[in-house]
């Protein structure tokens, strides 16, 4: 359901001057915010409007509509959402731009509240309803006939798209209240279901050759800090072969990274009745030809497998790479975050991963400052951290969320301690990382190369399969070895030199494949 601010009589008036003033292929301005779960809402939004005849244009000042797929997730990201929208605000107010809209989880949050306080904004799009981003540009579906799609867009096949299952543990926490939005005033009692397939058009916006396929959407988990169950919905997952197709096709038009992403991958499946789905799915896409890296995001720890294991080792495209945020190490911690575990288990689990695929890089994110956490269970954090050694770590600060668990709970911890907090962590994740990235010098890696570094032209970067996109340290290329000029989106067998807190400095070798 699209909500416009103006009453139906009023809408299709401006709407009918708007159309006037528009030019045959009207020019959209696309701003994504938050997670590459939130980029692939956006690729599908804007392949959706390429294929109504929309232009997507980088000038905010040359774009007609302005569209913000905005991110809702902590105080932080929520504020980063509304100050994009008021700079958006003004450009449509002093600019060329006839419409604003804006889309994503803010919306699911705050429909109301965006409607009222920013009038500047048209139309409002949740994250169940991205096929109503074309009501809300005033633009229409185009007709099922062969379209010359833009060479931009990535269209999949022609199926219809299926209603989702959802799994009995989603149906009980529904029961349960956990996805409701009560609390909340003006949201949408409907809960989003939508999941795109591989017939839906997606406008890449991801660096040459890599691309993201989110295999599943919404999360059945408890976990009481976290409000993205009520704004993404119940735990469901892409049909298998919808997804092996989207693969496909994307390797046949000249992607070589797929990282497959969902709010919990290691949940993939178990509403298809599916057993080990994330296994039996790597399994069947690492059998693509031609792709060379394959990995995926957001493991939930106890869906850690030993086939899920077996399967990553077994296939040498399956990056030697695990995304596993853990939140926390103390025991009464993780009880009260509604995850269970502790520390000992946990690095039970790191030792079976490691023993299984050996070398692999592993990553996690904790969260500091949780209602309750004493000295003590910050202190079972940071000996967790020493004792467990990963790769990378991101750490955030408790933000307390009107409509979680937690926002009811007493013991909340002062900002300045959860900074405190925070820093001290990071300090000691940085000494291991120093520590492990000297000992990456004089490896020898396969290198993604993605482009000129922001920083300096004088420096290239790209990842190894030990770095996922956007997320991790940096890998700087300082000399092209026997190459005038490197190519984006090409393999390069590369030796690090180099090694810093996070980021490393390699030079090439030789391009990928030609080492013999
Ligand atoms: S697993 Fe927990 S933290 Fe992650 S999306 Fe689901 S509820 Fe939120």
């Amino acid at each position: 359901m699209i909500e416009t601010f103006l009453d139906e009589t009023a809408a299709s008036a401006v709407d009918t001057k708007k159309t006037d003033k528009r030019t045959a292929r009207p020019k959209i301005g696309f701003v994504s915010l938050g997670c590459p779960k939130n980029l692939v809402d956006s690729e599908v939004m804007m392949g959706l409007l390429d294929r109504a005849g929309a232009e997507m244009t980088s000038d905010v000042e040359a774009a007609e509509i302005l569209i913000v797929n905005t991110c809702s997730f902590i105080d932080a990201a929520k504020q980063e959402s509304v100050d994009t929208i008021l700079e958006m605000a003004q450009h449509k107010t002093a600019g060329r731009a006839q419409r604003l809209i804006v889309a994503g989880c803010l919306v699911e949050r705050y429909r109301d509240e965006i409607r009222k306080n920013i009038p500047e904004v048209d139309a409002v799009v949740g994250t169940g309803e991205l096929e109503q981003i074309l009501a809300a540009a005033g633009l229409e579906a185009p007709r099922p006939v062969t379209q010359e799609p833009s060479p931009f867009t990535i269209l999949i096949g022609a199926q219809a798209a299926t209603a989702p299952s959802f799994r009995p543990e989603g149906d009980l926490r529904e029961s349960q209240g956990r996805f409701s939005r009560n609390a909340w005033d003006g949201a949408d009692t409907h809960l989003p279901q939508y999941l795109y397939d591989h017939t839906t058009p997606r406008l890449l916006a991801t660096k040459k050759a890599s691309a993201y396929i989110k295999i599943a959407e919404g999360c059945d988990h408890p976990c009481s800090f976290c409000v993205i169950p009520n704004l993404r919905g119940k735990f469901r997952s892409r049909r298998f072969e919808s997804v092996v197709a989207e693969a496909e096709s994307l390797v046949a038009q000249g992607v070589r990274e797929i990282t497959l992403i969902g709010q919990d991958t290691t949940c993939y499946g178990e509403d298809l009745d599916l057993k080990d789905g994330l296994a039996q799915l790597l399994d069947r896409l690492a059998a693509i030809p031609d792709l060379k890296w394959l990995r995926f995001l957001y493991a939930y720890p106890n869906k850690i497998t030993g086939q899920l294991l077996e399967t990553m080792a077994k296939h040498p495209n399956i990056c030697c790479y695990l995304d596993v945020p853990l939140q926390h190490a103390s025991g009464p911690v993780l009880k009260a975050m509604k995850r269970g575990a502790n520390s000992e288990i946990f690095l039970k689990t790191l030792e079976k991963v490691r023993t299984a695929v050996p070398g692999i890089a592993l990553r996690t994110s904790f969260i500091v400052g949780f209602p309750g956490e004493t000295e003590e269970d910050f202190e079972a954090l940071c000996d967790f951290v020493r004792a467990a050694k990963f790769d990378w770590l991101g750490v955030f600060g408790y933000s307390d969320e009107d409509g979680s668990r937690a926002f009811g709970l007493d013991g909340k911890v002062p900002a300045r301690t959860i900074e405190r907090r925070k820093r001290e962590l990071m300090k000691i994740q940085k000494r291991i990382s120093k520590q492990a990235k000297e000992n990456w010098v004089g490896r020898e890696l396969d290198v993604l190369v993605e482009g000129e570094s922001g920083e300096t032209s004088l420096l290239w970067e790209g990842r190894s399969e030990f770095h996922a996109p956007e997320i991790d340290g940096k890998l700087y290329i300082n000399d092209f070895g026997p190459f005038e000029e490197l190519h984006a989106g090409r393999f390069y067998r590369c030796e690090i030199t180099e090694a810093h807190d996070y980021d490393v400095v390699a030079r090439v070798i030789v391009a990928s494949g030609e080492e013999s």
